[in-house]
């Protein structure tokens, strides 16, 4: 059964339009493998995952919630309809992971807090509408950083999730649910949401690929907020071709989201084989150096001359702003944060804690719901936000992003995509960061300027590299490929070229890793 959970999203499709394969046997082999791997309890109509306390170290715990039997009476009916002759869509039938960040009738929403512990959204958000027409089917949603506010998905009040290449080192975060899922065979395909870099920096470190499409073209309608002009939900999966196909699923104006864009975008299949002839490919100077591990510089170094042999033209490009671009995220995200999470006050959502008036009630019901990160980026953006400090603070780094999005504009002019690596580092160590925020928000430096300024950037497997601290180990290392505002057609075109060329294993020791931890 188990090699049915190694093919790609696009071979499976076409096992599935050939009648080679059902739907239901490839649900099936996943369901199977989820429950051995997963540390779910496998009984009744939706799997929940065993508690924090229960989890052992083999577990990956990349399912919150596995929506066992409606993702088997989908299958069942994409298999009957197939059969039937209907015309169903290019990943008709292929099972999905779905963050627990975006609502989905029949299935719990808990952005991984306590706050939204059993809460049942009364809609599909617009992204799983719209994926259930498609007839992906879906698998159940996935573990992630609170209210997607971290860079390790330790922050999740259900218990870390494992990166399937080494189950002792987080998966990256905030979407490490979604990404360890297909590292680790568990789904061919996910989705995450990106607001800093919780979709990219996550595929760096689990070595798969995953895209932050351009802001607004994605629906946030149903995606919980964390920082609305930032969020945006993207695909993750083990090919480039897989995660542009699933993107084209998702991408759809949507009058329900007001920061919808209107302007068509790019059938980002359309070029996806043209190759990187030709191509301006810019290096950002700023982004690296300092704080790089000396392996992750290697495979980038590594990347340049790959490009350049496949006859891509590597140029220089520099962003003077983009030093700032941390300080001016980890102001403006908690900043709108402060804002949004004032609605969980223990009238409308989830969890209550009753106290005599309405003020203790809403303090008590806050103080349990939400963990320590969360109430640290509440603080802080209330107080960026408060009358005295706002000029000084939020106002000033909103100036910033303008100034950042102002540097990419220019950089286009020089180059038509530009490359970083997507993460300082390789995967780390469970625990070695939590108790250190500002280190932890150093695993954003190059993934939030892209953020800031709207651009659509990916990030794919470029090689590995060994862990500092583990001579002769051998983790992923992510390429980020950012393109210009709606042009994310360019990013999979300059991806797919060289994810051809480099034959990286679509992790296979992620899966082998599971193998043997048994
Ligand atoms: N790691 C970043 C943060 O903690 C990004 C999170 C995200 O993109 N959701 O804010």
């Amino acid at each position: 059964m188990s090699e049915l959970t190694h093919l790609s999203a696009t071979e499976s499709a076409e096992r599935l339009a050939t009648g080679d394969l059902t739907s239901v046997e490839l649900v099936e082999a996943h369901l199977e493998r989820i429950a051995a791997h997963d540390g779910v309890v496998a009984d009744g109509d939706v799997w929940a995952s065993r508690e924090a306390d229960d989890l052992v170290e083999t577990d990956v715990h990349a399912y919150l919630h596995v929506t066992a039997t409606a993702a088997r009476e989908h299958a069942a009916d994409v298999d009957r309809r197939r059969a039937a002759g209907e015309r169903l869509g290019p990943l008709a039938g292929v099972p999905l992971a779905l963050k627990d960040v975006l609502t989905m009738r029949g299935a719990p929403t808990t952005c991984g807090s306590r706050m939204l512990e059993g809460w049942e959204a009364p809609y599909d958000a617009t992204v799983t509408r719209l994926l259930r027409e498609a007839d992906v089917v879906v698998l159940g949603k996935t573990n992630m950083d609170e209210f997607a506010m971290g860079s390790s998905t330790e922050n999740s009040a259900y218990g870390p999730t494992r990166n399937p290449w080494d189950l002792g080192r987080v998966p990256g975060g905030s979407s490490g649910g979604s990404a360890a899922a297909v590292a680790g065979m568990l789904a061919p395909l996910s989705i995450g949401t990106d607001t800093g870099g919780s979709i990219r920096q996550p595929a760096a470190l689990t070595g798969i690929v995953g895209a932050k499409p351009t802001y607004g073209t994605v629906s946030r309608h149903g995606l919980v907020a964390f920082a609305s002009s930032l969020d945006q939900a993207g695909p993750f999966a083990r090919t480039v071709e897989d995660a542009a196909t699933l993107q084209t699923l998702i991408q759809q104006h949507d009058p329900r989201d007001s920061t919808s864009v209107r302007e068509p975008v790019a059938d980002v299949r359309a070029t996806l084989r043209d190759g990187v002839e030709g191509l301006r490919i810019g290096v950002v100077r700023e982004l690296q150096g300092e704080g790089y591990q000396p392996g992750v510089e290697r495979v980038f170094a590594e990347a340049l001359e790959r490009y350049e042999r496949l006859g891509a033209e590597i140029v220089e490009v520099s962003l003077p702003h983009v030093d700032y671009a941390l300080a001016a995220y980890y102001l403006i995200a908690p900043s709108e944060a402060s804002s949004n999470l004032a609605r969980f006050d223990g009238v409308r959502y989830g969890q209550r804690v009753d106290a005599a008036t309405a003020e203790e009630m809403n303090a008590a019901t806050r103080e349990a719901g939400f963990g320590p990160e969360v109430k640290r980026r509440i603080m802080i953006g209330t107080h960026a936000l408060s009358s005295g400090y706002y000029d000084a603070y939020y106002l000033q780094a909103s100036k910033v992003r303008t100034l950042i999005a102002r540097d990419f504009a220019a950089a286009f002019e020089q180059a038509d995509v530009l490359v970083s690596p997507t993460s300082p580092t390789v995967a780390f160590e469970v625990g070695a960061l939590v108790d250190d925020p500002l280190a932890m928000y150093l695993n954003d430096v190059a993934t939030v300027p892209a953020s800031l300024a709207g651009i659509p950037a990916l990030s794919l497997p470029a090689g590995t590299a060994e862990a500092p601290d583990v001579p002769g180990s051998a983790l992923p290392v992510g390429l980020q490929v950012m393109a210009p505002l709606l042009r994310d057609e360019l990013m999979y075109r300059a991806a797919w070229a060289f994810e051809q060329d480099l034959g990286f294993p679509p992790s296979p020791a992620g899966a082998h890793a599971l193998e043997v931890s048994r």
